[in-house]
């Protein structure tokens, strides 16, 4: 049976966000094909836990029929994954029910003094590459003393990378080698400037040796998508509001062929500006450079440049990163320029759409679910017997790295652009164990 919610009802209270909230409830029509699909459900094993069964408790709160702390049991450990909206032979945006929801339950749940101030904390600190520093200095010192600190504490500390990077992302203009076919803003992205600033100079290597001009704006500063995806949209607005004002119309936009990034969460989040600014001033403006961004596998598939052939062979296991395959759909180019590369042998895992618990700062607010789907992903990686293991975001790197280390796995795992400035050379070092 399908259902309705009152538009005007829902309209006072989220704006213009009503009519695609309203869309997805009355489009889901309760066949269950998505349960199978969604982690959590396959973890905990509750229709409440389910795509169906969230639905229609959102439904009923926004209905005045179930009261809002009821239903965030079940719907705060949804990881926004989207693959009930890959698998949804409905086309129910499940998205554009769950972000608005979200904002909306912010407002009206209750959070203790000590839980608003931790979750700023995390949100604040991965989003400013300084602060991040700082609290990874911290957090070694800490890591001694894990076992006598509470679950919510240790989980950052399990996720810290065994050896730091301490390169720093450079900014500015970077020069296409040869024939230039292309300009490009990059993003420098936040945690990914610290956690693993390899990735950028990979991406810039790659991009520039494929004939495209990169600008890399100092002035830029976090997207906002990991707060837009916590639930934390006024925190998103402000952070995407002063990236608009860079990125926007009236800054680079004009003089790119497209906004590249290479975090899918970062890039989902960005393609999301249009929701995220729904019935606002900016909402013209953030939907422009919503249009221009495309994730850097995208674009360079695209392009049709192959890099030359690896010096070793390279079994790749692909990670499907949730926010890269079910938010921006895009799963064929990733694979098309891994495997262009001379030498690599791509094998595909088992349960590719099954999220690795990642899903921005969800494995440190709930660690224990988070840690299930990361032990139960690496375990699936590992099965193909990779050389190495390549996704293309940096919260699964992150993720994935922590729970191969807990099976005392030695395999790496590399961002899609590190294989192939290894194929270009250039002194980058191969992604081999
Ligand atoms: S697959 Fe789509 S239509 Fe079917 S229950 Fe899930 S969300 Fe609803
Ligand atoms: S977004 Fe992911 S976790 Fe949430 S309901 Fe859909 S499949 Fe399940």
């Amino acid at each position: 049976m399908q259902h309705a919610i009152e538009l005007d009802a829902l309209r006072t209270e989220v704006g213009a966000a009503a009519g695609p909230m309203a869309n997805a409830v009355s489009a889901c029509v309760h066949c269950g094909f998505c349960l199978p699909a969604c982690p959590t459900y396959i973890e905990l094993g509750e229709e409440m836990d389910s795509p169906r069964g969230r639905i229609v408790l959102m439904k009923e709160v926004l209905e005045g029929g179930l009261a809002l702390e009821e239903a965030l049991g079940h719907i705060d450990p949804c990881l926004g994954c989207m693959s009930c909206v890959t698998a949804c032979p409905s086309g129910v945006e499940y998205g554009e029910l769950l972000m608005p929801f979200r904002e909306l339950a912010e407002g009206g749940r209750h959070r203790s003094g000590f839980d608003r101030f931790w979750r700023g904390l995390m949100l604040d600190t991965l989003a400013s590459p300084g602060r991040l520093r700082w609290m990874l200095r911290l957090g070694r010192l800490a890591a001694p003393f894990r076992r006598l600190l509470p679950a919510r504490f240790t989980a950052p500390l399990d996720l810290l990378p065994r050896s730091a990077d301490r390169a720093e992302v450079e900014f500015g203009t970077f020069p296409a080698v040869g024939e230039r076919r292309a300009r490009v803003a990059l993003l420098a992205g936040c945690a990914q400037q610290v956690l693993a600033p390899r990735i950028q100079r990979a991406t810039i290597e790659v991009l520039t040796r494929s004939g495209v001009e990169v600008v890399v704006p100092k002035e830029e500063s976090c997207c906002g998508s990991l707060a837009f995806h916590a639930g934390d949209a006024p925190r998103a607005r402000a952070a995407a509001g002063a990236l608009l004002r860079v990125l926007g119309p009236a800054g680079l936009l004009p003089d790119v062929d497209a906004i590249l990034t290479n975090a899918a969460g970062c890039g989902s989040g960005l393609k999301e500006y249009g929701l995220l600014f729904a019935g606002r001033p900016e909402e013209e403006t953030a939907r422009a450079l919503a249009a221009k961004v495309r994730d850097v596998s995208t674009f360079l598939a695209a392009l049709e440049a192959p890099p030359p052939p690896l010096a070793q062979p390279l079994r790749v296991v692909y990670h499907d990163a949730c926010h890269l395959a079910h938010a921006q759909r895009e799963r064929t180019a990733p694979r098309r320029l891994l495997a262009q590369v001379r030498g690599v042998t791509l094998v595909e895992p088992r349960d590719w759409q099954i999220c690795c618990g990642s899903a921005g700062i969800y494995n440190l607010e709930e660690p224990e679910l988070a840690a299930r789907l990361g032990r139960r992903k690496a375990k699936a990686l590992l099965e193909g017997e990779p050389d190495v293991i390549v996704t293309g975001n940096i919260g699964c790197l992150t993720q994935i790295e922590s729970h191969l280390r807990r099976l005392d796995s030695a395999v790496p795992v590399r961002h899609t652009m590190e294989v192939l400035a290894s194929a270009h050379g250039a002194g980058y070092p191969a992604p081999a164990r």
